[in-house]
């Protein structure tokens, strides 16, 4: 058995490892895709202390530094289910897909989330060639530009607002009749001279030149007529989903799906911690994941040290 068992193997998931390994105790990562996020991501320029880095490259040295020490890795292995401990202080039970359990005296939750996708043409073909996510970290790259913000939600228009101070123009796009965030950030957005509100506008099409984006397709929901806007950038934020599915009835969720946590990143059940963007902690970065990675191992830690020997 572990005394810390991490599952999944982010940038939460790798700073919870680490810290805890560091303890001298028996750590292990479960992980069905270690680096998580990072492979979806070329440019990382907010990593602090690193002026640019790529993706694939930082999840390479977080496994390297991981390994470095002594965890026991355990990739291609998805958790299916969390088993609380039968005693107070007892092992806890995560179950795997392939059939397999896996036993430890405490578990850190940093399975990360997934951002929502459109579904549309385009979206797929021009990912991170002006298709992006999150405007913290490739709104810069815009500067001057024209995007389109999708979604008028609050990250919507948080990100529209957020981005109408950096780029040349926003078009944002909702499907919806009407914006769906909160009253005072709409005014805000309405307040602003470089941005252009669509509603009941479905994206249908991102387009391109077959090396990066220069066009978006909408269809009037009001009259199923098409429109093209010409920009060079699309920020999807129609939703993050947190990969908590196979935690729903073990543990207290958020209405959004996200493992609750206090400042500590204790979760509701005992001995279980969670960290990253799984959970109810705001701000979904790589920064802030490694924070709250290393925080849980360090509460993972104290908890352990109060527990009668096995
Ligand atoms: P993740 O990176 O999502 O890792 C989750 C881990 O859990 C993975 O190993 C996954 O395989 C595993 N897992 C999931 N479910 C299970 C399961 N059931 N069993 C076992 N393992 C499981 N942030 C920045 O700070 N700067 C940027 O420039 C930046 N750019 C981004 C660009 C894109 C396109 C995207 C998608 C995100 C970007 N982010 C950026 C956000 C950043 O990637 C995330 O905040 C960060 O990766 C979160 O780390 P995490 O460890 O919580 O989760």
């Amino acid at each position: 058995a572990f005394d810390v068992l991490v599952v999944g193997g982010g940038p939460a998931g790798s700073a919870a490892a680490i810290y805890s390994a560091r303890k001298g105790i028996r750590t292990g990562v479960a992980a069905e895709r270690f680096g998580g996020q990072l492979h979806d991501t070329l440019g990382i320029e907010n990593f602090i202390s690193v002026e640019y880095t790529e993706g694939p490259k930082l999840a390479a040295s977080l496994e390297a530094h991981v390994k470095s020490n002594g965890v026991d890795i355990m990739s291609l292995q998805k958790a299916t289910a969390l088993i609380p401990a039968a005693t107070p202080g007892g092992l806890i039970e995560v179950k795997l897909e392939n059939g397999a359990s896996l036993h430890s005296r405490t578990v850190i939750l940093s399975t990360g989330a997934r951002w929502r996708k459109l579904g549309v043409p385009g979206e797929e073909q021009y990912l991170t060639k002006g298709v992006a996510f999150c405007p913290h970290c490739d709104g810069p790259l815009f500067k001057g530009k024209r995007v389109a913000v999708v979604g008028g939600g609050n990250s919507g228009v948080e990100a529209a607002i957020d981005l109408a101070g950096l780029v040349a123009h926003v078009t944002l796009v909702e499907f919806d009749a009407q914006l769906r965030a909160d009253a005072v950030l709409q005014a805000k957005l309405r307040s602003l001279p470089n941005v252009t509100i669509l509603t009941s506008a479905q994206t249908t099409e991102i387009k391109g030149d077959g090396e990066k984006v220069n066009g978006l397709v909408y269809k009037s929901r009001t009259d199923d007529s098409l429109h093209a806007v010409d920009l060079e950038g699309v920020f999807v934020q129609i939703g993050l989903v947190p990969n908590t599915e196979w935690l729903k009835g073990t543990l207290e969720l958020s209405k959004y799906g996200e493992i609750v946590t206090n400042a500590r990143g204790e979760t509701s059940l005992p001995g279980v911690f969670a960290a990253g963007d799984c959970t109810t902690v705001p701000y979904k970065q790589i920064i802030i994941a490694m924070g709250e990675g290393s925080k849980a191992a360090l509460s993972a830690f104290d908890y352990m040290i109060r527990l009668p020997e096995p």
